[in-house]
Parts: structure tokens; sequence; C-alpha cells
């Protein structure tokens, strides 16, 4: 059976000036891609638009909170009761003031989250507060890092701009730097191809932070998974990457090869106007149910039935 979309293939054609060179972001296109190739095609290619991206909600009520409440800390903003309360920990009334204020900067860009995503989402906050406290925050060296640079992969491909950007820098004694990424997820066991792709992250990031202070060295790359805080979570949601290890050149080229794979088969499936149709099942069923694409994807990792509302 033909699909309704098989007459667009090929008619949105991507061909950027040579003069141009194209520009990937971690998290929005190689991990995107690598989890469904499918949807990266339909919502990022061609543009139709997601009804319920609750959990790109998440994640920004989450890395938004916790900045206000850094910025708190700092003395750059004012708290709850409107005063300047830098150096102490912020109470759980700022902890929601500033969830509150994030989430209506959300709304007003039309990002809503239910009642339940809501309160859900305060309770982690306040838990992640008062566990990770005030040595958190006055260890934060810079957050919201931009990093941006052009990678020749020595494959001879076209290079290309790869761009991202780290949730906080630490620095736990003077000299030594920690990445630290917040992930709005549970944590994946060990081994899981999920828990793969975002350490491969970590790793593309690490030479990049590096040339932008080099006078540090890199100890460490934690991914925080705010999820496993809540009342079904293990309590534990550090996962922590040794970037003193002897093994970790061989992880940051490992990851690098991979991240280059990944954009010549976006620039290819550009190219052909064609996101290859994961094989069924291959796609993790946390992100075929959050797909709009899934009732009728032939590739979903389940069936999934209409229902009236
Ligand atoms: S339903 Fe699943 S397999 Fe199909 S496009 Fe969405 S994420 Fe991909």
């Amino acid at each position: 059976m033909t699909h309704p979309l098989d007459a667009l293939k090929g008619k949105m054609p991507y061909l950027p000036p040579d003069m141009l060179i194209d520009r990937y972001s971690f998290t929005g296109d190689i991990l995107s891609y690598g989890r469904c190739s499918k949807q990266y095609g339909k919502f990022k290619y061609y543009g139709f638009s997601k009804a319920l991206p609750i959990q790109a909600w998440f994640g920004d009520v989450v890395h938004m909170t916790i900045e206000l409440l850094f910025r708190q800390v700092k003395g750059d903003i004012k708290d709850s009761l409107n005063s300047i309360s830098s150096g102490t920990l912020p109470s759980d009334d700022d902890v929601e003031f500033h969830a509150t204020e994030s989430m209506n900067i959300l709304k007003s860009k039309g990002m809503f989250g239910r009642k339940a995503d809501r309160e859900f989402v305060l309770e982690l906050l306040k838990v992640f507060n008062l566990k990770e406290g005030l040595s958190f925050y006055k260890r934060i060296i810079k957050s919201e890092v931009r990093l941006e640079t052009i990678i020749s992969p020595s494959t001879g491909n076209r290079p290309y701009i790869m761009n991202g950007i780290i949730d906080v820098l630490a620095s736990p004694t003077p000299g030594v730097i920690e990445i630290w990424d917040y992930k709005a997820m549970v944590k994946p066991p060990s081994g899981d191809p999920k828990l793969t792709s975002l350490e491969n992250q970590m790793y593309n990031y690490v030479e990049i932070v590096q040339s932008l202070f080099p006078k540090y060295t890199i100890t460490t790359a934690v991914l925080y998974f705010i999820n496993e805080l809540g009342p079904k979570g293990t309590g534990n949601p550090v996962h922590k990457i040794d970037l003193t290890s002897s093994t970790v050149s061989t992880c940051i080229t490992a990851a690098r090869d991979d991240a280059n794979d990944v954009v010549e088969e976006i620039r290819k499936a550009k190219l052909t106007g064609t996101f290859p149709d994961p094989p069924k099942g291959s796609v993790d069923v946390k992100t075929c149910d959050a797909c709009e694409w899934r009732w009728h994807c032939t590739s979903a990792s389940k069936t999934y039935t209409l229902h009236a509302p």
C-alpha cells in the first residue's frame, strides 16, 4: 500500500549552496536520528508539528528551573520572597517559584504540561535541590555552555559544524572541571544502547570543552537522570564517566566516528528525501509511545489503537 507521504519523497530537495557548511546538534540531530530515523524525517525534516511535546517540556522545565536556582544562589536574581539571598540553600517555595516561572515561559511558547506532570516535575526539582544542595550550586563555574566546532572527518567526508549545550561545568577542586548534563528520564541499565548514546554525547563534547578551558583538567562527565529521584526511582540519579581513564581517547574517537557516520546518513536521507523506516520493534517503546505517528506506523514497536477522547 502506498503511503500518502510517498508523493512527497524527493520533492523537498536538500541542496545547500556549496559555500555553506551544514550544522548538526548532538541532541537534536545525532541522538534524535539514532532514536528513530523515520520520526526524525517526519518532524525535523518535513516539519510536521508535534501535538504533545511533553518530553521536551519536561526537560526544559528541569533545565530552566535549575538554572534559575543557581542564579538565585549566585545573587543574580531574587528569591520567592523578592529578596536577594545569595549563598543560601533555596527553599521549597523558591523551587516552586522558579519552576512556575519556567512553566509560564514555556506556556507563552505554546508548550504545556498536564497537571500531573507539573506536580511530578516540581517534586523532582524539590528533591534535587535538597539532595545536591548548596555545595552543588557553589561548584558551578558556568552553566548553559554553548559549544560549537567544525568537525573535519578523517575519512575525507565534508566537514560540518557540531553544536550542543553543556548544562553545567562544575569545579570540585581548583583547576579541575566536571561536565554535568541533566537528563529528564530514568537511568538506562548499564550496556543499554540509550546509555551508550548519551555517553557518546559526553565523549563528543570533551575535546570542545577542553579547547575552551585549556587551563583546566576535565576529569569526569556526569549524566544526571533526574527521574531516579521520583517515587519509583532508585534514588541514585548519577552515572559518572571517568575521563582520566587510559581508554578514554579510544572512546572519544569511536564516539566521533559514530557521530560522523550518522551525519553522513542524515545527509544521504536529506538528498533523497527518504528517511529509512526502522525495522519493526527496533525503536524503544517509550519513543513510540510519545510519537504522533504511532497509530499508523508500520515500524512502531507495538500496536496502538485510536480511542475517542
Ligand atoms: S511510531 Fe515509533 S517507529 Fe514509528 S516513527 Fe514514531 S518513533 Fe519511529
